[in-house]
């Protein structure tokens, strides 16, 4: 029965993801992803994090649950839950139940250390979507205790009872860990039925820090473990060019297509830039979206926050959809030359690229979905100049 209900989750999961992706494509004016802070405290005490004090109290609920109204009013496809540690809400369950009832995807990052059954039940009922725990390594040390043998069980737990997706990131460059690390966790993720992610560990800024050799083949090896077709690593050249210490040309569009609203309920780009544009989310409107999104970063050359590379992918797929999803598949068949793309790509393929069912076909598609119809707003030389603006190459 357990097995049942989790498949069934799953595939209702996946037609969710694959309107959200509709939706993206739709139009650029709306928020693909908005992080938002449910408190700022935290039961660990990370070395390299500038994102946690042990002392605010939670946001109250009644003012995340107006946030919650406010990004769906915004059209926002996917809400993320941080902190801090957000299982430290006590309300969390019912801020993600809203972010459902509102039409949005739940997502989830937490460093795992209060899960546990009655937990991991009481998420699958809110209707959690995704659950993300970064592991910095194998054994505690003094940069951090976010470690694979403090949290074996309650990885086993989430394999055995959890309905929603379970995704772990294993960080590399976190202190003095052992790149190694990083390698063995995110098998043992994939070993658990999990999906695997790496993230370089980056500076208050948000930018890189250079990484060893050491570090560098084990990122690669991790690229190598069969990723998922939509991971931004699948392009290739953002990751590539992270681990190597490279410029990445791309455009990122914090503050329009991804939001980061802290505790106090402003908007900022990102998490590591904190302070601007600093407007009250209640007050945030289409004009700032667009602003913010087309404004030049200047931080943008070697970021390495990997969630708002992947919407800037999104939105390069909507600019260039034949050139980014060949470049896709491109990488993705280099790792392994057996792949063959799964339906729902060639469903969206079929729908969305051919220009001669642009028209019928994918109003059709879009309706089947739930997504409202309309025309697309990028056109022509707009599209294709946002195409090349997210493009990773150097
Ligand atoms: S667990 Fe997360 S929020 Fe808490 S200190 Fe570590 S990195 Fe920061
Ligand atoms: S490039 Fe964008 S996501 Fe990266 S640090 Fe700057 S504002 Fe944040």
């Amino acid at each position: 029965m357990a097995r049942f209900t989790r498949r069934a989750t799953r595939v209702l999961r996946i037609l969710r993801e694959a309107r959200m992706f509709a939706r993206a494509m739709q139009s650029p004016r709306h928020p693909i992803v908005a992080q938002m802070v449910v408190t700022r405290r935290c039961n660990l005490a990370c070395a390299y994090c500038n994102e946690f004090d042990r002392v605010s109290p939670p946001v109250p609920a009644a003012d995340l649950l107006r946030r919650v109204d406010r990004l769906a009013d915004l059209g926002t496809a996917i809400i993320t839950l941080s902190g801090g540690e957000p299982l430290l809400h006590p309300d969390i369950d019912a801020i993600v139940a809203r972010i459902r009832a509102r039409g949005a995807m739940a997502v989830l990052l937490t460093n795992g250390f209060l899960l546990n059954k009655d937990r991991i039940r009481r998420l699958n009922r809110a209707g959690l979507d995704y659950l993300q725990i970064s592991i910095d390594n194998l054994e505690p040390d003094a940069t951090s205790k976010k470690s694979l043998s403090l949290l074996e069980r309650r990885l086993a737990e989430l394999a055995a009872f959890a309905t929603f997706q379970v995704t772990i990131n294993s960080v590399v460059g976190a202190g003095a860990n052992d790149p190694e690390d990083a390698h063995t966790i995110a098998l043992r993720a994939r070993a658990l039925g999990f999906t695997s992610t790496v993230g370089v560990v980056h500076d208050g800024a948000g930018q890189l820090r250079p990484l060893g050799d050491r570090h560098r083949d084990a990122v690669d090896r991790i690229l190598r473990l069969a990723p998922s077709l939509f991971s931004f690593a699948q392009l290739g050249h953002f990751q590539e060019n992270v681990i190597r210490g490279l410029p990445n040309r791309w455009h990122c569009r914090a503050g329009g297509r991804f939001l980061y609203v802290c505790e106090d309920g402003l908007v900022h780009d990102c998490s590591q830039q904190r302070g601007r544009p600093g407007i009250p989310l209640e007050a945030y409107s289409p004009d700032d979206l667009a602003r913010e999104a087309d404004r030049p970063k200047p931080c943008a050359p070697f970021c390495t926050l990997s969630c708002v590379h992947q919407v800037a992918m999104l939105d390069r797929f909507r600019g260039q959809p034949h050139e980014t999803l060949a470049a896709m598949l491109g990488n993705r068949r280099a790792h392994d030359p057996g792949f063959r793309i799964p339906a729902a790509v060639r469903m969206l393929s079929w729908a969305f690229l051919d220009p001669r069912r642009q028209q019928r076909a994918a109003r059709v598609a879009r309706a089947a979905l739930g997504v409202a119809g309309g025309r697309s707003e990028l056109n022509g030389e707009r599209a294709r100049r946002i195409g090349r603006e997210t493009d990773g190459r150097p």
